[in-house]
């Protein structure tokens, strides 16, 4: 089967001319560029693309956005939060405009991927001189290009590409041993509450040997975690090679290449979640003991006006098995609290899932209404106060889970990615486990990135802290 989205070679051979044609105007002045970014993984990724096409054009990039001459703006679209800090960032950059006038601002990603919010931006915040939709990113050369030359605003949204498939473009990772690789885009399950579908545009797989390239040469570097990203990573393939090859033959071939690397991937949706991946993890000792399976309710009519396509009963089901061929697996979900028509029964069924399963971690958001899709036109709205309130109740109940299972670890040695110094408090360095458990404990600078044996010596709800044994 042919991959009918598949950026051509000579397209992106275009751009790669465009980088040249910046990089003759603005090397002369050295100058910088920062990058902003919102939401989620992908964007993240989506960022060190625009990093690496940025470096190639002669910017160096930096941190600190008083200093740019191009800000990017990578913004996320999938609750109204995301996309109201991201008008509020770009809206600080007014007086940075204002002191220097060469000063350009680009804005991609999910938010803008919306005509709506594409027309605000062209409205309302005049010191913003471009924007382009996610299925453009590649096209960023020549937008930029024609930014500088034109002197022009200029507001791109190409819904017919929306399937587009860029390889070969340049990157500069934000890590140099922790990697995300995309193994498909888009969304195709159209969740009644979720407005990824219509950003992101439909699914498709970038093909395998592409996968499987990009991960030996970043083995080869060493790198030592592998993050495979797909909006819904159960259904990789179905476009390219029907069922004659799926995500657990990737995950298996990402396993056969060599190298000390550990490999996770999100997000699975429990409506394909197969058997076959669940033995695949079980099997292959690089793939980290983690799944973050997201159940949004615990109630079945609640799925149901979601539009999830499977039960609570299902969903159980599945972690059961994973329990049963992984005992000590690490589960982590996402849970939207207050969607429309959501009653106290069908909240204390999505209790009752948090006990039954007793997640490692979750990840819980109040229901936002997103202009487009159908849940946002349903009635029966749950108040915000009621909202509110049921979220707090869940992050006890979570909390005192999450606390129960950190506990567990104290007095066990666990071996940790180190990731760098603590944020909260530098004198710490902090790692994850396979779990992706937070671990915090006492270190020099050499240890990062590379892996440690920690004894954990007491923990909290949040995180373990430790010392170091080697
Ligand atoms: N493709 C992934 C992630 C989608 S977005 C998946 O299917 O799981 C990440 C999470 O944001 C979702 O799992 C959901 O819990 C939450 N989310 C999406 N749309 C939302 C909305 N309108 N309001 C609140 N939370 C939302
Ligand atoms: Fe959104 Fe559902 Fe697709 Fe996830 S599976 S991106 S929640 S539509």
């Amino acid at each position: 089967m042919a991959n009918n989205f598949k950026i051509s070679e000579s397209e992106i051979q275009t751009q790669c001319e465009y980088m040249k044609r910046v990089a003759a105007i603005v090397s002369p002045f050295s100058p910088k560029a920062h990058i902003r970014t919102y939401g989620c993984q992908q964007n993240e990724a989506d960022s060190e693309r625009i990093a690496g096409m940025a470096a190639e054009m002669g910017y160096t990039l930096t941190e600190n956005v008083e200093e740019a001459d191009l800000i990017i703006v990578n913004t996320c679209a999938v609750r109204e939060h995301a996309e109201l800090k991201a008008l509020s960032v770009t809206g600080q950059f007014k007086h940075l405009k204002e002191k220097k006038k060469s000063l350009v601002i680009g804005m991609c990603g999910c938010m803008v991927s919306q005509e709506h919010r594409k027309e605000d931006i062209k409205q309302k915040y005049p010191y913003v001189d471009f924007s382009f939709g996610t299925s453009m990113l590649y096209r960023f050369p020549e937008i930029l290009y024609t930014c500088l030359t034109k002197n022009k605003r200029a507001f791109y949204l190409d819904t017919a590409s929306s399937g587009n498939i860029a390889e070969g473009l340049p990157v500069v990772r934000g890590s140099a041993f922790k990697a995300w690789v995309s193994v498909m885009y888009g969304c195709n399950n159209f969740c009644t509450y979720c407005v990824v579908p219509y950003v992101r545009g439909r699914e498709r797989s970038r093909e395998k040997e592409k996968i499987l390239r990009e991960v030996s040469s970043l083995a080869a570097s060493g790198y030592r975690e592998i993050t495979l990203l797909g909006q819904n990573v159960n259904s990789y393939g179905k476009d390219l090679y029907g069922d004659s090859y799926d995500f657990a033959d990737l995950l298996s071939d990402v396993c056969k290449i060599d190298g000390e690397f550990m490999v996770r991937f999100m997000t699975s949706h429990p409506k394909d979640a197969s058997k076959k991946l669940i033995d695949t993890m079980a099997e292959n000792d690089k793939v980290a003991k983690q799944f973050h399976l997201p159940l949004q309710s615990g109630s079945n009519k609640i799925l149901k006006a979601m539009n999830r396509v499977y039960t609570k009963e299902k969903y159980l089901e599945l972690v059961e098995y994973m329990r049963r061929k992984m005992p000590d697996i690490s589960i982590t979900t996402d849970i939207i609290v207050g969607f429309p028509g959501e009653s106290e029964e069908d909240f204390l069924e999505t209790l009752d899932a948090l006990e039954k399963v007793r997640y490692d971690n979750i990840f819980s958001f109040l229901y936002s209404p997103r202009k487009g899709t159908p849940a946002a036109g349903m009635e029966n709205t749950v108040p915000s106060d009621v909202k509110n309130e049921r979220f707090e109740r869940m992050l006890k109940l979570q909390n005192e889970i999450s606390n129960g299972k950190n506990q567990a670890y104290v007095n066990t040695v666990q071996r940790v990615l180190v990731e760098g110094r603590s944020k909260t408090d530098t004198t710490r360095l902090t790692g994850r486990n396979e779990k992706n458990r937070l671990i915090h404990f006492e270190g020099d600078d050499s240890l990062i990135g590379n892996m440690a044996d920690i004894l954990v010596e007491r923990a909290d709800t949040y995180a373990l802290y430790g010392k170091l044994v080697k």
